[in-house]
């Protein structure tokens, strides 16, 4: 398990409150990723939070849209700038069901996004405590806070599964490829 020196990112310590609300929006980030499932894009979603209310939702849209920065957390800061009118997205938080690449923590830093809260930890990509820290770096001009972990099992399983039926599928397209090649030799 990953960790910053923050300290942070520690769920344990939230009362059963501070749990309660957090999963709560973490599963409307889940929502979104189911979204982004249905269109057999890689299951990823985010919503940012203003006052108690979702400003700006998102799904990975990177198949569907042939555009590489078309991540979750793109469109929901867009959204949210949108809702806000307002490019500075200050008392914001994010929530994600998969920890943020280095473009959507840039833009979780020039938004001012307050909080990230993030689901599944990325070992290939993830720059908000597993491959570096970001999102915590005193050298940039904003700091934004973070918590990995939350709903961990879930948004973990959202991922596994996807990658799971995706391998079965491909495997059942060789076997069906095969077929037709012996049929065409008999
Ligand atoms: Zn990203």
């Amino acid at each position: 398990m990953t960790s910053t020196e923050e300290g942070n990112t520690d769920t344990n310590q939230w009362t059963a409150k501070e749990r309660r609300v957090h999963e709560y929006w973490m599963r409307e980030a889940i929502k979104e990723a189911r979204k982004a499932e249905k269109l057999r894009e890689v299951p990823i979603g985010a919503v940012v939070v203003y006052q108690n209310q979702i400003v700006g939702r998102g799904h990975n849209l990177r198949e569907t849209s042939h555009n590489a920065t078309t991540h979750a957390e793109m469109l929901a800061i867009q959204e949210a700038n949108h809702t806000l009118d307002n490019w500075r997205l200050a008392d914001c938080d994010l929530y994600v069901t998969l920890e943020p690449c280095p473009m959507c923590s840039g833009a979780m830093i020039l938004s001012r996004i307050r909080h990230v809260y993030f689901g599944a930890y990325d070992q290939k990509g993830g720059t908000a405590g597993t491959l570096m820290n970001l999102l915590t770096d005193s050298r940039f001009n904003h700091q934004v806070e973070v918590t990995g972990g939350v709903l961990l099992d879930d948004t973990k399983a959202l991922l596994q599964n996807f990658f799971k039926q995706l391998r079965a599928e491909k495997k059942a397209m060789k076997k069906a490829k095969r077929a037709i090649e012996n049929e065409d030799k008999g």
